[in-house]
């Protein structure tokens, strides 16, 4: 029997946990009569009572495991210890709040099954119940990354996706510290599908993510694929030695043909305070970098597991 892995990251999922789990269970009893399913919970330290929630479900159903992290590690560290937990033959990543409908598994499963895919992937074609501004920032840090990194990012792409256990031994594989799987995902290759469908809101509590939260997110991305800006900030650079050299020129021929009376400090005062705001600006993008870095080498753990099942 072949067994399905569907993991849940959940912070202060309370209200959603169980909604999420019997629709789940719907979509199995319907449509997947000869799978299993193994459920794996990540408590990604939660406030609320979602761990209990996860507990009961854990006690009264086998198949339920559970992972409870010492303290919010992020959606991200909550996904990397469920792929390496799952002991399935295809693994999910599933939102609790029923925003990546369990409808679609089926559908998903059969196309890995008979067209020969490694992951089918799932993009949402709107943004509907979204505030339009981050709709707008999302949409320009998708062209923005695509512009600049070799790794494609698709808009809209959703962390629900089936895969393939060779694919998700690939991704465990990076265990890098900023972690930007959307990223990863296309890093690692493999036949991928995508699938789209409408946006779903979700059916219980609130989003988790705030605007400054997904801003620093973009800059994870950013920064995991791409060193465009480090190049950005050396053309900068050289851009401004030619604009000095021509400027220099000309003050020497100025000087030459009309003598040298001393004026012209406000333009002075201007352009030091613009080149000094472009070298600021270019040290922020190598300090993004070197702390990227600095996180990397010391090779602190990605979650701690204070209980699990
Ligand atoms: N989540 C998590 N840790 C966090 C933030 C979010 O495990 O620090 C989980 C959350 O419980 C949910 C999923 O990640 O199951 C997606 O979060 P959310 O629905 O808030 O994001 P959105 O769908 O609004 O992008
Ligand atoms: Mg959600």
């Amino acid at each position: 029997m072949e067994k399905i892995s569907i993991i849940v990251p959940c912070y202060n999922e309370q209200e959603s946990i169980k909604l999420f789990f019997e629709e789940a269970e719907r979509v199995k009893n319907q449509d997947f009569q000869y799978e299993e399913f193994e459920y794996i919970f990540v408590d990604d330290g939660s406030k609320d009572n979602t761990l209990q929630k996860i507990k009961e479900l854990a006690n009264a159903h086998e198949n339920v495991r559970y992972i409870s992290f010492s303290r919010n590690f992020g959606k991200e560290s909550a996904m990397l210890a469920g792929l390496d937990e799952a002991t399935g033959d295809y693994i999910t990543l599933m939102d609790a709040d029923l925003q990546d409908p369990p409808s679609l598994l089926k559908k998903m499963f059969d196309m890995i099954k008979q067209e020969g895919y490694d992951c089918i992937a799932t993009r949402r074609i709107n943004r509907k119940g979204e505030p339009p501004i981050r709709s707008f920032f999302a949409k320009c840090f998708y062209k923005l990354i695509n512009h600049i990194s070799d790794v494609e990012m698709v808009d809209g792409a959703r962390d629900f996706r089936l895969m393939t256990k060779q694919m998700v031994e690939n991704i465990k594989s990076m265990r890098e510290y900023n972690r930007f799987s959307k990223g990863l995902f296309s890093f690692v290759g493999f036949k991928t599908k995508w699938i789209e469908y409408e946006n779903v809101e979700r059916v219980a509590g609130k989003t988790k993510w705030s605007f400054w939260k997904l801003f620093k997110y973009a800059i994870e991305g950013i920064t995991a694929f791409s060193t465009a800006p480090l190049i950005f900030s050396s053309f900068l650079g050289l851009l401004f030695c030619l604009v000095s050299f021509l400027m220099i020129l000309f003050i020497i021929v100025k000087t030459l043909i009309f003598g040298d009376p001393t004026s012209g400090w406000p333009s002075l005062a201007c352009i030091i305070v613009f080149v000094s705001g472009v070298q600021l600006f270019s040290l922020g993008i190598i300090g993004q970098y070197l702390s990227k870095t600095y996180l990397e080498v010391k090779h602190r753990p990605k979650y701690i597991i204070k209980e699990k099942k």
